[in-house]
């Protein structure tokens, strides 16, 4: 998030929209309730229990005392978009002081449950408020908002292709930065002392010119990263010999509102552990620093580029992100067919679908088969490409963002140009 509203407030800038982003913070109790909110609108199971007086106090307390600290940087004049359901508790208290609000909202689910239900009706007094709600994928809006007219927008995230985790990178300059982080091995033969603040779980260095498939998430139980382990070892690892796997994933230390990616992350080193030798050999699980983001972007950029197959193995998703980043690498791209990522592959042209992200003989087929076919890999990275250039750069986003200026100014009626 921080990586794209940086790109976004900076074009935002240049064009003449002078735009600044803010942090929301709280206890790690405020965050347990948003990460349950998060998980909830994915339609995934709250194993804590209903949502009732304890978490809305929690959620009231952080949210009111967040906007006071939020009104001393912006004039009753600007327009505050909130961002996914964390902030969202803000918005009644900054409208109250004359601002124009707006919310966005990266997450949810096509799927009607009952718990999504639910936790609408708990986020339902905070609805009300902001003037235009973007969503990454129409159907996650809730059908109250559907009903209301010009308040919902549809606003995919996009990627700045001129930033350091989507620069184009030499072939030589992925490899120093994996040998920097310890993943490659070193070129003289000594022990790498890693610059980069990275960890690397592995028995032996990945070799440079090995076959790799990775996937890049957080340590979150919806990308299922235990799901991507199992299902390279049990259907791609006996019959490509040559393939590594490496699972990449942000130092849980540094993601304070991420309270359950220590254990995870902890779980996933267990199951590797518990790998028969020939394919742990082949298994790298890296964790990066986030306290240097400009070093964490380049070495995501490194190990996407390296990759012959990008993975998103996600149960759920909210859009995908790392998919776009791989689509515009111009990489085939393996990933179910949940939340946004249906959105911007189609199956068959751009990457392979999974329908069922349980389905762990389907997605080992599916990468074995990109593994085995260079032009079929080289056919779908260039779809990628070409689809991630017209319809998820940061340009188009930031006219997405004029159109819901545009209707908050115009009290939701869309003016037209002269
Ligand atoms: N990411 C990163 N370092 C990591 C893991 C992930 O910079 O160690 C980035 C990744 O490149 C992508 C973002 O975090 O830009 C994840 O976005 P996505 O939409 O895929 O998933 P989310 O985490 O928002 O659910």
């Amino acid at each position: 998030m921080a990586e794209l509203l940086d790109s976004s407030v900076r074009l935002h800038n240049d064009s003449g929209i002078r735009a600044r982003w803010l942090v929301l913070n709280g206890e790690a109790e405020f965050f347990t309730v948003t990460k349950r909110l998060h998980h909830r609108l994915h339609g995934g199971v709250d194993e804590v229990g209903s949502l009732g007086e304890v978490e809305r106090k929690l959620y009231e307390t952080t949210t009111r005392r967040q906007a006071e600290e939020v009104a001393n940087w912006v004039g009753v004049d600007d327009i505050c978009v909130l961002h996914d359901p964390q902030t969202l508790g803000l918005a009644p208290h900054l409208a109250a002081r004359g601002l124009r609000v707006a919310w966005r909202c990266h997450i949810g689910t096509s799927v009607a449950s009952g718990i999504v239900d639910e936790t609408w009706q708990f986020l339902r007094p905070y609805l009300r408020t902001p003037e235009v709600c973007g969503f990454s994928v129409a159907e996650y809006a809730p059908p109250q908002l559907r009903q209301e007219d010009g308040k919902v927008l549809v606003l995919r995230p996009s990627i700045d292709p001129a930033s350091r985790k989507n620069r184009p990178l030499a072939a030589p300059a992925v490899h120093e930065l994996l040998r920097a982080i310890g993943l490659e091995p070193p070129t003289d033969g000594r022990p790498t002392r890693n610059t980069r603040g990275a960890r690397v779980l592995q028995d032996d260095h990945l070799p440079p010119d090995a076959p790799m498939v990775i996937q890049v998430s957080r340590w979150d139980p919806l990308k299922d990263m235990a799901g991507v382990l199992e299902g390279f070892a049990t259907y791609v690892a006996p019959v490509r010999a040559d393939a590594h796997l490496v699972l990449a994933g942000p130092d849980p230390a540094d993601i304070p509102d991420d309270p359950e990616g220590a254990q995870i992350l902890h779980r996933l080193r267990e199951a590797w552990q518990g790998l028969p030798p020939s394919t742990r050999r082949r298994v790298h699980v890296v964790t990066l620093s986030l306290t240097d983001t400009d070093t964490n972007a380049q070495v995501v950029n490194a190990l996407q580029q390296r990759a012959d197959v990008v993975l998103q193995k996600s149960l759920r998703e909210g859009f995908g992100l790392t998919v776009t980043e791989a689509m515009w690498k111009g990489k085939a791209i393996v990933a179910s067919a949940v939340g946004g990522i249906p959105a911007q592959i189609r199956d068959g042209i751009e990457g392979l679908l999974i329908r069922n992200p349980h389905d762990f003989q389907t997605f080992g087929r599916a990468v074995v088969q990109l593994l085995e076919d260079p032009a079929l890999r080289n056919k779908m990275g260039e779809a990628a490409r070409r689809r991630c250039a017209s319809q998820f750069l940061i340009d188009r986003e930031f006219l997405d963002y004029c159109t819901l200026y545009r209707r908050i100014l115009s009290g939701h009626r869309i003016m037209e140009q002269p």
